[in-house]
């Protein structure tokens, strides 16, 4: 999978480096270009932000630099006939689910377009962005924290970057419940035990307490996610709607 992040902070994404995805990257299984939104500014002062018609406060960030950073990036894969899944995180998005990421996961490209100030003009967004994705009902400060959230969720998915394939099934969200609490040894500790089904090498016993833990946990703490709602959809060609 080809990732490229357009960002006027590429120092900000530098946690890929690191880890699982700084792993896969090693191993060829995630291509990761970072992009600095500044070279595609035309005045000397790099500027890429003005301010906003309407008024207000905060600096909105310009088209032109955008436009002619999406054009240059989507063109570089154009050779092979090859067109970029655009997204652009932002508060005002569909909130950013397992069921989504595993759907990028099976993408070839994709393109993060990292906001700050106000965020990017709406033309930008409309002309290009296949989909605006939350990360959650609070405001971050830019749009490299969210992208490096979804980078990381994306490649954990991508066939071999998790050692275990059953691991990322077993996740919570991959089977629509919350995962149930799991332990290692020492068998006590602190006189808690660990439950005694888990020690007792009876798999069927195993399982249901795992799903009937998972069913319990679920529907305590979260229990929208047994209406079986994604609400932001699993399906990759989908665009969101305006
Ligand atoms: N004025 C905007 C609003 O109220 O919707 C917030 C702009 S925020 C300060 C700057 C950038 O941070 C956004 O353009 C977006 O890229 C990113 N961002 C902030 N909160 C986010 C969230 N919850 N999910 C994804 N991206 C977010």
């Amino acid at each position: 999978m080809r990732v490229d992040i357009i960002t006027i902070f590429p120092d900000y994404l530098s946690p890929l480096e690191l880890s699982l995805v700084g792993r896969a990257r090693d191993r060829g299984i995630i291509d990761v270009h970072l992009h600095d939104l500044r070279q595609w500014a035309s005045d000397v002062h790099r500027t890429v932000d003005d301010a906003p018609y309407g008024g207000g406060p905060g600096m909105v960030m310009r088209p032109e630099p955008w436009w002619a950073a999406l054009t240059e990036v989507s063109e570089s894969g154009a050779a092979d006939g090859r067109r970029p899944r655009i997204i652009v995180p932002t508060p005002v998005g569909r909130p950013f689910t397992q069921g989504y990421a595993g759907g990028l996961a099976a993408e070839p490209w994709l393109v993060f377009c990292c906001g700050r100030y106000e965020g990017i003009d709406a033309r930008v967004i409309e002309a290009w962005a296949d989909d605006e994705i939350s990360l959650g009902d609070y405001v971050l400060a830019g749009g490299e924290v969210a992208t490096l959230v979804m980078v990381e969720a994306v490649t954990r998915l991508l066939p071999g970057v998790v050692g275990n394939a059953e691991s990322v099934a077993d996740d919570s969200f991959a089977n629509g419940l919350l995962e149930p609490p799991v332990y290692t040894r020492p068998p006590v500790w602190h006189d808690r035990e660990v439950p005694a089904v888990l020690r007792s090498g009876d798999h069927g016993a195993i399982i249901r307490w795992r799903r009937e833990v998972a069913l319990r946990r679920t529907a305590q703490r979260r229990p929208d996610l047994l209406a079986g709602t994604d609400p932001a959809g699993t399906d990759p060609a989908g665009r969101v709607a305006q």
